[in-house]
């Protein structure tokens, strides 16, 4: 069943979405075979893009009325066929507005309790239908969660590595699912390397932007947006920036939009929000790099962006600079009370990704580069409950 890359398949396999014509490598667009395992580009190592044509299978948002309120409902521009996945019904999260012109999307309510189960989904679906026997993962806590919850749910064994300060109940989640837990000194990072160096051989590394499909599941946040703001992207969205899935996911997202035809008059722009104590993105967009460079001693504890080296570092940079957008900072104490305060002024389960996005908003509201008159959404990336 193999078709040379960007070549149209005569017969895809039955768990194909036909649209899904070619993976390339993001960076040197070297083909791959889409029918097989892939991880990263075999020629530079960088993360592979999943390219669609999308008169294979159109999807105009008529088309959206009365499907399922999951990400499934874009199956046109996911990789696999709904009824080969296993899903836990993830996305189409509520877009709650907190105060005039300001939305939270709020991501809590997804499985496991994070936007993790949208990339995760995507990941573990593809990996099981193109023959994967079991699933890896070193994980700041969220994305071992989802993966030990759709590997349970996929009868896929999995070994999640996590560093040894992560809070307890990330840990408890994923025992919870049946998943071997492996807590190790460090960063996530230094997970990533204790998997490479002592994980068992057999498993099939999910990674951010170390496999291609995650990407896919997570972009459909801006498919959500579209459909929630009835056509209307707002003037700016705030991302609390790890790895940088749901970033870049977000940035090939409204390209394909626009390719689909869909009414897009302005892409919003990308703001990148890092913490003060680890900012590989922020202190690349200042520099006016092309790439991002390590982190040499990361420091945060809002665990999902302490991140030192995210292989996709570069293409959060394109994804900010290429929609007008910004990276910034915020300190710990910033976090914290932007926070407090959002959950007490809105009742949402506001965790500490999600707060940084608030002290960012106030940051650039206070500088005047967001005016009154925009349309922000910040993201609400996860529960806020895990953290204690
Ligand atoms: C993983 C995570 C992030 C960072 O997401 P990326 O897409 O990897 O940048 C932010 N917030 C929470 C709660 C997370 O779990």
């Amino acid at each position: 069943m193999y078709a040379p890359p960007g070549m149209p398949d005569p017969s895809p396999p039955a768990w194909q979405n036909p649209a899904f014509v070619a993976l390339h490598c993001f960076a040197c667009e070297t083909p791959h075979d889409r029918h097989g395992l892939q991880t990263v580009c075999r020629a530079c190592g960088l993360p592979l893009r999943v390219d669609y044509d999308h008169a294979r299978a159109p999807l105009a948002p008529a088309a959206l009325v009365g499907r399922p309120a999951s990400l499934w409902r874009y199956r046109e521009v996911l990789p696999i066929q709904p009824a080969h996945a296993v899903s836990l019904v993830e996305g189409f999260t509520p877009l709650c507005e907190v105060a005039d012109r300001l939305f939270v999307k709020d991501e809590s309510r997804n499985p496991t309790g994070s936007f993790k189960a949208r990339g995760l989904v995507m990941a573990v679906a593809m990996a099981r239908v193109l023959g994967a026997k079991a699933l890896s993962a070193p994980s700041a806590g969220n994305a071992a969660g989802a993966l030990a919850a759709y590997g349970a749910a996929a009868r896929l064994p999995v070994v999640v590595a996590m560093p040894e300060d992560t809070p307890r109940a990330f840990v408890d989640e994923c025992r919870h699912y049946g998943a071997e837990v492996q807590l190790v000194p460090g960063t996530i990072a230094d997970a990533g390397r204790w998997l490479r160096e002592h994980g068992p051989r057999d498993t099939f590394d999910v990674s951010t932007l170390k496999e291609p499909y995650r990407i896919e599941g997570k972009k459909t946040m801006a498919y959500e947006l579209w459909e929630q703001l009835a056509g209307e992207l707002p003037d700016v969205v705030i991302y609390p920036t790890g790895g940088g899935t749901g970033l870049v996911g977000m940035w090939k997202a409204f390209a394909e939009i626009r390719a689909l035809g869909w009414r897009l008059p302005r892409v919003p722009r990308l703001v990148s929000v890092q913490m003060a104590g680890c900012a590989p993105v922020a202190r690349g967009f200042a520099e006016g790099a092309a790439v991002t460079t390590a982190w040499a001693d990361p420091q945060t504890r809002v665990w999902g962006l302490r991140v030192p080296s995210p292989i996709g570092g570069f293409l959060c940079l394109r994804a900010v600079r290429e929609t007008g957008g910004t990276a910034l900072t915020v300190t710990e104490d910033e976090a914290a009370s932007a926070t407090s305060r959002l959950a007490a002024r809105t009742g949402l389960d506001i965790c500490p990704e999600g707060g940084a996005t608030f002290a960012a908003f106030e940051a650039l509201r206070q500088a005047g580069a967001i005016t009154a008159r925009e349309t922000v959404v910040l993201f609400n990336t996860g529960t806020g409950l895990k953290y204690r």
